[in-house]
Parts: structure tokens; sequence; C-alpha cells
């Protein structure tokens, strides 16, 4: 059917004194001087307290809590998923228009009810900026949205182009039989809706286990699918322990799909433990996941140095470095580094203000949480230990937030431990790579580590372009030419990553629909 015109959310600037910011300040304001929020577990639409308790911390300040949150157990996924089987039967015959109309109207609570809110969360609890929170938990959120209703409305018109006479083809797209589960990361407030909320678009029902590092946003993203019209039941809330939550979902006989963003190990364990339970399930599980990344900038000598530093400082530091997607291999040709490639980006750099999200005027914030500090500051003495050199940076500081100074590491061996490790953090490590070895610079970085989630390539020489895009043609599931590798816009460029990185099936595209179907085809003779 016709539906309304789709088109990216356009962004906000929240300027000082502007009235989204006012609002979006009393909305900040507001969370802060709340009693701490309780955060329940949400079952068939009903709230529920375990009293098994646990605290999503600010980590501008991790003296305070966000919110607190009560814990799903085993038998509470159990009854979870028996809820879900039960509402499907109405959600998987419900008219796709109903359903569209649900989820458009979600992106509009988004847009035009919830805006300040969910950002204010995703600012407090998440540690984004402004910026970062207007295009994750505000922008990015209500296009998956709205390109999603487009993209599944696109899909339900495929269909077999040939009938002979007396005859009709046609293909229902069904959603699983069982349930789907989703397991979100805390670095993307849309991200968690994505994963929860695209697999119920085609009719699925959904376990969702959001990270607790992102509870009180994820929260409020349930709470606006409620509001919508997600009846109860079609998605079941369940905050807690991974394993106890997980396991008891991918041990049960319904078990048909998992929609995943979070670390490579974990997803390799889950497909580990999936497979070996494959005898209990009724069918084979669809097993869609986004995991890591160990993402390059690739300079040309061609290239315009202010852009390939500018784009290389936004890559690696928005967000503290805390995407997949996110730069932390720079190569750049020696003679560009020593001339003024390596002089501008430690001059930039040191003008990068960090702070609380909630000043409302900082670059960066915090890394998320304790054991992120210390694997980010343990790899940069190691990187240290191995002879790095560190250009700017090294130092954190964690008495009050858990903040990293944006870092440059210079490596003279291309494999060394920061080179090979995802840091996901403020983290960037160089090689400055003989002039004349570009070619051998791409057959390095393809041979570096297991993953290809995002890269880029500057360069003002079209055929230097071709030549390094053809040799890391498998290095990536998303190159950039010229632009950095972090920020993937929906309707735009559909993001995912291949070999380590991911399933790559692509978030914000149709073919996400297709793992999340179960394709019938009916032949009537007339
Ligand atoms: N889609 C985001 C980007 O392009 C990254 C997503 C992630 O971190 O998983 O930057």
């Amino acid at each position: 059917f016709n539906l309304p015109s789709i088109k990216n959310e356009p962004m906000r600037n929240y300027e000082a004194k502007s009235q989204d910011r006012a609002k979006l300040q009393a909305a900040v304001d507001e969370l802060r001087s709340q009693p701490t929020f309780q955060v329940p577990c949400i079952i068939n639409g009903k709230e529920v307290r375990t009293g098994r308790k646990n605290k999503q911390l600010n980590p501008s300040d991790h003296a305070q809590a966000v919110c607190e949150y009560h814990e799903a157990d085993a038998s509470l996924v159990q009854e979870a998923i028996k809820g879900a089987i039960e509402a499907k039967k109405v959600w998987e015959n419900m008219p796709w228009n109903d359903r569209a109309a649900i989820f458009l109207k979600a992106a509009d609570l988004i847009a035009h009810k919830y805006r300040y809110q969910v950002m204010a969360a995703t600012m407090l609890g998440q540690g984004k900026n402004t910026w970062q929170a207007e295009i994750d938990a505000a922008a990015e959120a209500i296009d998956f949205l709205r390109f999603g209703v487009r993209d599944l409305n696109t899909l339900y018109g495929l269909q077999p182009s040939e009938h002979a006479p007396t005859q009709w083809n046609r293909m229902e797209m069904r959603p699983l039989e069982g349930f789907v589960l989703a397991v979100s990361p805390f670095n993307f407030t849309a991200i968690a809706l994505q994963l929860s909320s695209t697999p119920a678009m085609i009719g699925n029902v959904v376990i969702w286990k959001p990270s607790p590092l992102a509870i009180y946003s994820n929260y409020l993203i349930y709470k606006i699918l409620e509001e919508a019209g997600v009846p109860a039941g079609v998605i079941q809330f369940v905050p807690g322990p991974a394993e106890e939550i997980v396991g008891s979902c991918i041990s049960h006989r319904e078990f048909a799909g998992l929609h995943f963003t979070g670390s490579t190990h974990v997803f390799r364990s889950l497909w580990k433990q999936i497979g070996n339970n494959l005898d209990k399930y009724r069918g084979y599980p669809r097993i869609v996941g986004e995991t890591g990344g160990k993402n390059f900038h690739l300079i040309h000598k061609s290239a315009n140095v202010d852009a390939a530093v500018i784009q290389s400082i936004r890559a690696a530091f928005e967000y503290q470095g805390q995407k997949c997607s996110a730069l932390s291999r720079l190569y750049v040709p020696q003679s560009m580094w020593k001339g003024e490639f390596k002089d501008k980006l430690v001059k930039s750099i040191n003008e990068i203000t960090q702070g609380p999200v909630e000043q409302f005027q900082h670059f960066m914030g915090p890394v998320i949480a304790r054991h992120s500090y210390d694997k980010i500051m343990g790899l940069i003495d190691a990187a240290k230990k191995e002879g790095g050199e560190i250009i700017v940076g090294g130092t954190g500081d964690d008495s009050k937030g858990y903040y990293i100074k944006p870092t440059v590491i210079e490596t003279k061996d291309p494999k060394s431990v920061t080179m090979v490790n995802e840091i996901f953090g403020p983290v960037i490590t160089v090689y400055a790579y003989p002039d004349d070895e570009y070619e051998k610079t791409c057959e390095l970085i393809d041979s570096t580590t297991e993953y290809a989630l995002t890269g880029s390539i500057f360069s003002n020489d079209r055929v230097a372009l071709i030549t390094a895009s053809n040799l890391l043609r498998n290095a990536s599931g998303m190159m950039y030419f010229n632009d950095k590798c972090t920020g993937a816009v929906v309707g735009q460029q559909p993001f995912g990553g291949a070999r380590a990185s991911g399933t790559n099936d692509k978030a914000g595209s149709m073919s996400i629909f297709y793992r999340f179907a179960s394709a019938r085809t009916i032949k009537e003779s007339f």
C-alpha cells in the first residue's frame, strides 16, 4: 500500500538558547533530580518486580545511579516465551497496514513527544554527548522504524513474476515459527530498538534482553512501542544476567532466531551453543549478528590532509570510540605523516574538550563502565610495553567518571597489540607506511585482523581508490571513499560487516527482513 513519504528524520542542533536545548535541558534535569527510577521486567504487558535488583550507573559520574532495575531469571524467561507464543496468534494475523501504523506511530512518538527524554536517558545512561544522542536515540531510531516499514512494504510486494494460464502464484512472507531472541548492546539506543522491533514488524514475537548498561533508555523505547500499540506479549522486556536469560531462550524448543549486536566472542559462543542444541528445535534458527570491528583509514599520498585528519578524529573519538565502526587503525604515507599530518592531528586533538555530557559543551565524554576503562588502559599499557610511542593522550582519570584522553599510538610494528585487538575506546594506532608501498599496505590491512566491518580510503587519485578498493574487497562490509568510517545513515548506507564482524545482513535495509521471514509459496489453479 501507499505509505506516507519516508525521509530521514531532520537533525536538530540544540544550540544554546534554542527551544530544543531548553527542552532537552529540562529532560536531563528531570532525570537527574527524580528519585532513582525502578525499571521492571515487562512480561505480557505487565510490570514484574522480581526483587533481584541491579543498578545502571551514570558513566560521567559513577556515584549516580541512572536507574535501578529488576532482573529476570530463567523461570520468568520461560513465562515470557509462553506468553509471547500466545500473543503471536493475534499478532501474526494482524493486517500489515495495522502493524505498519503501530511502528510509524512509534517513530512519531519519538520524534514529537519523547525525543528529549530518550536523548536524556541516552546521554546520562550511556555517556553520549548531545549530538551523539541526537543522531542515535532520535534520528537513527526514528529512521529504523520508518524505513523498516517502507522496506517491509516493498518486500511484501515482491512476488513470483510468472503465472501460467488458469493459475496464480504468490508468496506469503510469514514470520518464523516460534520466537526471536534480541540481544542488544549499550552503545546505540537505536540498535536496541532495531534489534527488538524489526523481527516484530514482520509478525514475529521477541524476547528482548537489553544491555545492563542501557536499561533506562531501552525501557523508554519499550514504553514507546507499547504506547504506539505493540500488543502485550509481542515484545517481552527481559533484563537480567546474560547467561541465564540467553541460555534459557536458546535451549527452548520454540527458539527460532537470534538478533544480536555485541562482542565477537559472545556471538561465537552463542552460535556454538545453538549448534549443540539443534536437535531440540523445531527448525533451523536464523542467526543474525553484528559484532566487533578493527576499522581502518588508509590515506593515499594524493589525499587532502586536512579532511583526512578531521575525519580520522571524528571516526576515532566521537562517542569515545565506542562504535563497532570506530576507526582504530590509521595508515599514512611516511612523508605525509612526518610532513604535516602528525602535527595537524596532534594540534586538533589537543583542542578536544572532554567532560560530563550534561554540561552540553564537550566533544568527548566518558567510556561506559569500569571494565571498559580497565580494558582500554590495559591495552594502552601493553602497546607501550611493546614499544608503541604515545603521540598524544595515553592517560585516564576514573575518580568521578570513566574518562580516557583521546590517544594516538605510533607503531613501527603493523601487527602490534593495538593494531590487532579490538579496543572499543578512544585509541588510534598509526602505522606510517613507506611511500612506495601503497599496494603492500592494502595487503597488510587485509591480513592484520579477522574483522571486516568498516574502512575508508582517502585519495584524490581515482586509480589509487580503485586499486585499494579491489585489494580490500573482503576487508570490510562498509567502504567509504574520502569520508570517515563511522556514521552510516539508515536508508542511505545499509550497515553490516563480514568475516568475524558479523553475518553482514545489513541493518537498515530490506535484507534483514528476509532473515526473520519464513516464506510460503502458494500455487492456485483456477
Ligand atoms: N551504525 C553505526 C555507524 O555506522 C555503528 C553501529 C555499531 O556501533 O554497532 O557508525
